[in-house]
């Protein structure tokens, strides 16, 4: 058996039936990371692929993926469409209504950098200019596959930020 999130020692430690101690900060890294609570905040077509990745097929809820309607009870910010000029200052403001830790996913070429309509007067090219941004996903749109990936990788980023902290105490 190999377990998510542990690196390859600590999974032989376990498969030699060793009692495995972590730090506290890695616990915690390993148990948001395993129940990240996504701001539901579809703006375009790319939202309709987040929506079928939501969906029974590809079924997020494993991954403890669970889509909320407020940004108090959310972790993560899918950014999943067209972000306009109009929409970015409430989307700035939403992302500032969400507790600490967050962490926010660009789903598509529009969030990331404006997509199709990257010469449009009324487009932003790139939510990252009004929120950091941890996990680009290319695509017009991406697959559900494609934002499962990306969610992975947000899960490994949580889990080996907290693993450097150990490394590296700030
Ligand atoms: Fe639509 Fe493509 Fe923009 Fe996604 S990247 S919102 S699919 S135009």
């Amino acid at each position: 058996i190999e377990y998510e999130g542990l690196t390859p020692e600590e999974n032989a430690e376990l498969r030699r039936g060793g009692l495995l101690l972590a730090p506290l900060e890695q616990v915690k890294a390993w148990a948001r990371s395993n129940s990240l609570w996504p701001l539901t905040f579809g703006l375009a077509c790319c939202a309709i692929e987040m929506m079928g990745a939501g969906a029974s097929h590809y079924d997020l809820d494993r991954f403890g993926v669970i889509f909320r309607a407020s940004p108090r009870q959310s972790d993560v910010m899918i950014v999943a469409g067209t972000v306009t000029k109009k929409m970015g200052p409430l989307l700035k403001r939403l992302y500032d209504q969400m507790p600490d830790p967050k962490w926010v996913i660009s789903m598509g070429s529009c969030a990331t950098a404006g997509g199709p309509y990257v010469r449009s007067y009324s487009v932003m090219k790139g939510v990252d200019q009004i929120v950091p941004v941890d996990v680009y996903i290319p695509g017009c749109p991406p697959s559900p596959p494609a934002l499962i990936y990306g969610i992975n990788l947000l899960q490994e980023k949580i889990r080996s930020e907290a693993r450097r902290k150990k490394v590296n105490p700030a």
